[in-house]
């Protein structure tokens, strides 16, 4: 998906999202005003009810509203006519003698400053009242916001769950979409970088074949000597290559499991030192060990734990740019056999160093440089670890190389 596609996409979904909550707001009002009036209508109509049912049983030989009726029956009707309007709801009474200005009657009496100031009065004049004040029933609905909200509310948090729901739908959509052409990208990445990586040792191993079939070459002990060496090391590299990779999609496999054996590190770092001597000196670099690990024996996959230090040695190499000086250094530590491989290379920034275990992850200077790679290499050593129940942790500085420590429990 192109860039400008992608803004264009969330921009117009955006848009859509804000509009959606707006209509929402403008019905939500709506409806809480068209609540408000069909409230408005069902206590009128309640009251219309009530005032004829007080006028036309209960108020007939009555001389003053105040000795007239039972003010517990007047509340009970109130709310079943209240009920009967669809209003569920027990407002606080007053009967306000208007002439007077003062209240007969409130069904409680701290409210008495509010039923004054409700716009829910209804005058009226019971027949057969001597006295000729002004009455009124007054209503008092502490909850009404409550009761209008009530109905509304569900609607309105069901709108803003439905649109949340929408745009978390939106964005996992979009990641996927992103992280679909990032696979895609990483792929052909890896493509190229693997023809590049196996198209050098295959020109190098064919040249140096070349060069053996040329009789005065031949004929020459230490040139001869040095070719071979060349097609054995490049042979080297690219088994390497292969096992990473092979292994490295093995490993991914759950059921993937190791050969223990008892294995000498010394050994296999001798030996491993011995597959980068050629391109080593070619560089001016050198390989330096302080193997002082006793017992040098440790129960491990030989064919693993050679990948995993040919890997950052062949690391350690091709992030250094001056001639690379290399150090090995095994020790025992708590119970611990601790292989250290330092570089005085490139190094690694602190953001970058958080991720160069991840499979694929490669440093951007990486390809600045102009050291392919796939971004494997150090995922499969971090595999290898946690398959012998042991740890890798990485110390490096921008400019001032690397170490990169593995223990293994002995
Ligand atoms: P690659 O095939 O790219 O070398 P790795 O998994 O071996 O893949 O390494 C991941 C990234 O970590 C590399 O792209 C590189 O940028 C960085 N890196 C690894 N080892 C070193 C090192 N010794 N010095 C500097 N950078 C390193």
């Amino acid at each position: 998906m192109k860039r400008w596609f992608r803004v264009f996409i969330i921009s117009i979904f955006a848009l859509a999202a804000v509009s959606l909550v707006v209509i929402q707001f403008v019905q939500t009002r709506r409806t809480f005003s068209i609540s408000d009036n069909m409230f408005n209508v069902g206590v009128s109509n309640a009251m219309d009810e009530v005032i004829k049912q007080l006028n036309g049983e209960v108020m007939q030989t009555a001389t003053h509203p105040a000795t007239a009726f039972n003010y517990k029956e007047l509340d009970s009707l109130i709310a079943e006519e209240l009920l009967i309007n669809g209003i569920d709801m027990h407002p606080v009474v007053g009967l306000y003698d208007g002439t007077q200005g003062s209240f007969l009657y409130s069904s409680n009496p701290k409210l008495e400053d509010r039923l004054e100031l409700s716009p829910y009065r209804f005058s009226f004049q019971p027949i057969g009242v001597v006295s000729a004040g002004q009455f009124f029933i007054i209503l008092h609905f502490p909850d009404t916001e409550l009761f209008l909200q009530r109905n509304t509310k569900l609607y309105t948090y069901m709108s803003l769950f439905l649109i949340l729901v929408i745009a978390v739908m939106f964005f996992i959509s979009l990641r996927t979409i992103s992280n679909q052409r990032k696979l895609d990208q990483m792929k052909t990445e890896f493509i190229n970088n693997m023809t590049h990586e196996i198209k050098t040792p295959i020109s190098t191993i064919g040249l140096a074949c070349e060069m053996l079939q040329d009789d005065s070459i031949s004929q020459d002990a230490e040139s001869r000597s040095n070719f071979i060496g060349i097609i054995s090391d490049e042979n080297q590299r690219m088994r390497v290559l292969v096992e990473t990779i092979l292994q490295s999609a093995k490993m991914s496999n759950k059921n993937f499991s190791i050969s223990l054996k008892q294995i000498d590190m010394n050994t296999i770092i001798d030996k491993v030192k011995q597959s980068f001597k050629l391109s080593l000196s070619n560089r001016g670099g050198s390989i330096t060990t302080m193997l002082e690990a006793v017992p040098s024996t440790i129960l491990a996959d030989e064919l693993h734990i050679t990948n995993l230090l040919y890997n950052l040695i062949d690391n350690g190499i091709k992030y250094s740019t001056d001639a690379p000086h290399i150090t090995i250094s095994t020790a025992i530590e708590s119970d611990h056999f601790v292989l250290r491989v330092k570089d005085e290379g490139i190094g690694i920034s602190k953001a970058d160093q958080k991720h160069v275990f991840e499979k694929f992850y490669r440093v951007s200077t990486g390809n600045v440089h102009n050291v392919k790679g796939f971004g494997i290499g150090l995922n499969y050593v971090a595999q290898v670890v946690r398959l012998h129940h042991g740890h890798i942790t990485l110390d490096s500085e921008p400019g001032h190389g690397s170490t990169f420590t593995v223990s293994l429990p002995v």
